[in-house]
């Protein structure tokens, strides 16, 4: 049924909404906008999807496109669709990020508004305040004050939430407090005898069916995982410069510098490289974090997933991963009491054992 549309934007729980939701909220809300996000991930969104594009086409965009065709359904004709071709001068995306209008339009046949509004920094007269103009467009708002006022408030939600993310606050939540505009600095007393970086996209983290609730899996398994979320961005360049990468492709900057900081922190036992069937861009990557892993002597996992990745199969080999990074720090620390016991260990000679 369709609702009264005039000040509504749909928002698909996919792609960069895992990154920008933060700031979209807080942009078309002080701009009187109401937001209408799709459904959380189910496999229905993701056989939808598919339907539509072509076999060899990565997971996200299946998934982007099932969200889109969950957005018609409920009735919303004005959807966001950004075209972000690059975040900083040279920095760009792939090119399924970067045409993604162009190829919703060339798949989804049904009759809505796109709000392609294109995100380019690489180039001089083109950049944010562009990119706002053209979300904002479709509603008639043009007053630039307005918009400026508006983006503060997208920074301002966005910047909470990268802040809360930062003292290691679970997504979910920070993004909740976010959303609230409140900003809560969690202090966890738990100890975790392992902890491990998770070196993937948000998308394929966050999005529950995608990652397969990952991040739970291991915490269940009394591991302490740590993403991309909890870096600053000083971090994530030197993260980069240890990889010896040259930084051209923005997927780089969050998976190689992930990676690159994560494997010369000590507290990290071990990685997790987890990227989706049929990503060209993250597959050159993950060859590349691998063979420096090694240099590190950090042990690496790569999972990929797809629409026929079965839980139980990931499950194996997540048990097993953290197994061996057990296995090896309970290793380490009997090494080094052995290494101790030769200088200093005097054994308790009240204490005789019988049997
Ligand atoms: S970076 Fe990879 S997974 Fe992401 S949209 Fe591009 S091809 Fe797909």
């Amino acid at each position: 049924m369709t609702q009264n549309n005039e000040n509504v934007i749909g928002i698909p729980r996919a792609m960069s909404f895992y990154h920008n939701y933060p700031f979209y909220y807080g942009f078309f809300t002080a701009l009187g906008i109401k937001i209408v996000l799709s459904d959380v991930t189910t496999k229905q969104t993701l056989s939808r999807g598919s339907a539509l594009v072509v076999t060899e086409t990565c997971l996200p965009i299946k998934i982007y496109v099932g969200h889109i065709l969950n957005l018609l359904d409920k009735g919303i004709d004005k959807i966001l669709v950004p075209s972000i071709q690059s975040v900083a001068y040279k920095i760009y995306n792939c090119s399924k990020i970067r045409g993604l209008p162009d190829l919703i339009r060339n798949v989804v046949k049904q009759d809505f508004t796109m709000v392609e509004a294109t995100l380019d920094k690489s180039e001089k007269n083109h950049g944010l305040y562009d990119f706002l103009k053209e979300m904002a467009a479709p509603f008639g708002i043009t007053d630039e004050k307005k918009i400026k006022e508006a983006s503060k408030a997208g920074w301002r939600t966005y910047n909470n939430f990268h802040i809360m993310s930062k003292s290691g606050m679970s997504y979910k939540k920070a993004i909740n407090y976010a959303l609230q505009g409140k900003v809560f600095i969690e202090s966890s007393t738990k100890e975790y005898p392992i902890s491990i970086a998770l070196v993937a996209h948000g998308y394929n983290i966050y999005d529950d069916r995608a990652s397969m609730k990952i991040i739970d899996k291991l915490e269940s398994m009394d591991v302490k995982v740590y993403t991309a979320l909890q870096l600053s961005q000083e971090q994530t360049l030197e993260g980069i410069n240890t990889l010896g990468e040259k930084l051209y492709w923005a997927n780089e900057y969050e998976m190689t510098g992930t990676a690159g900081h994560y494997m010369k922190d000590n507290k990290i036992d071990g990685l997790i490289a987890l990227n989706a069937f049929g990503c060209g861009p993250d597959s050159l990557m993950i060859e590349r974090i691998i063979r420096k892993a090694k240099q590190f002597n950090k042990p690496i996992l790569h999972l990929t997933i797809d629409e026929q990745t079965g839980e139980a199969g990931f499950i194996t080999r997540l048990e097993a991963f953290v197994d061996m990074l057990f296995r090896k720090k309970r290793a380490t620390i009997i090494n080094k009491i052995d290494i101790q016991g030769q200088s200093e260990y005097i054994p308790n000679t009240n204490f005789i054992e019988t049997k």
